[in-house]
């Protein structure tokens, strides 16, 4: 997943708690063979290869992902969108050539990004994109998805307190011995070592997205790795958001989509929501709390 994998479990019994560990380790590797666009071999490959073609057939697990994925692009109206993929691509070039895309390239690509061009039929468990160029992006949900996926393996190998952490998305599971909740600290976007908030999160997931980490400078400007898919440009006005919800998914789609949306239009959406809570740090550093 091209990130940092941590998996800290309190068991009585040390065997069956390495078990465990071993076998979410290879659930996670498990998921990547399914995810990875950058794997040949993956079926997400073989899906952004034919899908634009013809209507391609789906495993449950795939099938599922697009159609959370979807929901979460229509309740964001489209900040989150796995068919940011060909955008992601464009400023990869950009950032290893040190040039920023001509307005062109960016208008061009833009015809074939949108969650609107996949056409997913249920009963056929197939996927049909609308524009052959079309192509899918799991980046901005998989390790969330992962991180749940994780935490039910160790659940199965009898596991009730541990901490997942796939890249910053985490889910606490129970609590550590005498302890009522794990406790996980914000960093600060800009100062590593100050941590601005501290959660006390139990049998609940977490997300941050932010552009200190994966992040690159063009022109003397910070550009993020998320894309904004109806822009076509990298956002700009949000250095983090923390994401606290039931599952690591939300937690992972909704960073990533109120990193889009900014600090101001991800209220109305934010507000819809009765179960999350939002940590988020605008381009000025100031530091919005929700509820
Ligand atoms: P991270 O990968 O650092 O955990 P995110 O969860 O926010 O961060 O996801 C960012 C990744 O998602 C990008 O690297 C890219 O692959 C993909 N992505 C970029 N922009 C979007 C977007 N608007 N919607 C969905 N996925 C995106
Ligand atoms: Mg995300």
């Amino acid at each position: 997943m091209d990130t940092l994998v941590e998996i800290s479990v309190y068991s009585a019994d040390r065997p069956k708690a390495l078990e465990a560990v071993k076998q979410a380790f290879l659930e996670i590797e498990r998921i990547e063979k399914i995810f990875s666009r950058f794997d040949k071999d993956s079926e997400i490959s073989r899906v952004n290869t034919l899908a634009g073609i013809k209507e391609t057939k789906l495993s449950s697990e795939l099938f599922g992902l697009i159609k959370d994925s979807l929901y979460y692009s229509q309740i964001s109206e489209g900040a989150f969108d796995i068919t940011a993929a060909p955008l992601v691509d464009v400023w990869a070039i950009a950032r290893r050539d040190g040039v920023v895309p001509d307005s062109k390239t960016i208008e061009s690509t833009l015809e074939y990004v949108g969650y609107k061009n996949i056409k997913l039929d249920g009963e056929r468990s197939s996927v049909h994109f609308l524009d052959k160029r079309t192509r899918l992006d799991f980046g901005g949900i998989a390790k969330g998805y992962a991180v749940d996926r994780t935490k039910e393996t160790l659940l199965s190998h009898g596991i009730k307190n541990a901490l997942i952490n796939i890249g910053g998305n985490i889910f606490a599971l129970g609590s550590p011995p005498g302890r009522k909740a794990w406790r996980i600290g914000i960093q600060h976007p800009r100062y590593k070592n100050k941590i601005i908030f501290k959660l006390n999160l139990k049998n609940r997931a977490a997300a941050t997205s932010g552009d200190y980490e994966r992040f690159f400078t063009l022109d003397k400007k910070r550009f993020s790795h998320i894309i904004n898919p109806l822009d076509g440009w990298p956002v700009q006005d949000v250095m983090s958001v923390t994401v606290v919800a039931a599952t690591a998914e939300a937690a992972d789609a909704l960073s990533t989509a109120f990193f889009v949306t900014g600090a101001e239009n991800s209220q109305t959406l934010i507000r819809s929501f009765d179960d999350i809570e939002v940590f988020m740090f605008d381009k000025e550093s100031r530091f919005i709390k929700y509820p």
